[in-house]
């Protein structure tokens, strides 16, 4: 559990600002927030990356992020907001075990900052992909 620092709060090993707890799911303030509110949802299983959840966790954590993203709407009066859940180094996740960021947008300026290179989808990718991905899913649901 307490391999990484997240493992730490939840075993309350070191202190963190708490708003939310319950069985299976811990949400605090992020030390470095990008923006005010900026807040951490995390599962209390040790899953390194969103592919490693178990479904309860996964339940769990889909059954509160909505409400405690109200919340920190609610307490910054902020309506835009991202939600960002990063999986490996690559793909600029630093603590490993599963988190995801909830990051109010003031403004414009403020906030996630993002590079999003789109590309329009090739049809024969496309094919191609939907049926890799559904096999996948046949094989590990
Ligand atoms: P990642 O890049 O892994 O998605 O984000 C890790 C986040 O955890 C960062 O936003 C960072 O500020 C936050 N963080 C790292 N260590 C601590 C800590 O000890 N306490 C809290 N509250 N947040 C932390």
């Amino acid at each position: 559990m307490a391999d990484t620092i997240f493992g730490k709060i939840i075993a309350g090993e070191i202190p963190c600002h708490r708003v939310y707890e319950d069985d299976r799911v811990l949400a605090f303030l992020d030390i470095n927030p990008l923006t005010r509110g900026h807040t951490l949802v995390v599962p209390k299983e040790p899953a390194a990356t969103l592919d490693q959840l178990s479904d309860e966790s996964a339940a769990a954590l889909g059954r509160v992020l909505p409400r405690i993203c109200r919340a920190v709407m609610a307490a910054t009066g902020v309506r835009e907001y991202n939600v960002l859940e990063n999986n490996g180094p690559g793909a600029h996740q630093a603590v490993f075990h599963v988190h995801f960021h909830i990051i109010p947008r003031p403004g414009p300026n403020e906030g996630l900052g993002l590079r999003w290179a789109a590309r329009s989808l090739d049809q024969g990718e496309a094919v191609e992909l939907v049926k890799l991905i559904t096999t996948a899913l046949q094989k590990a649901p």
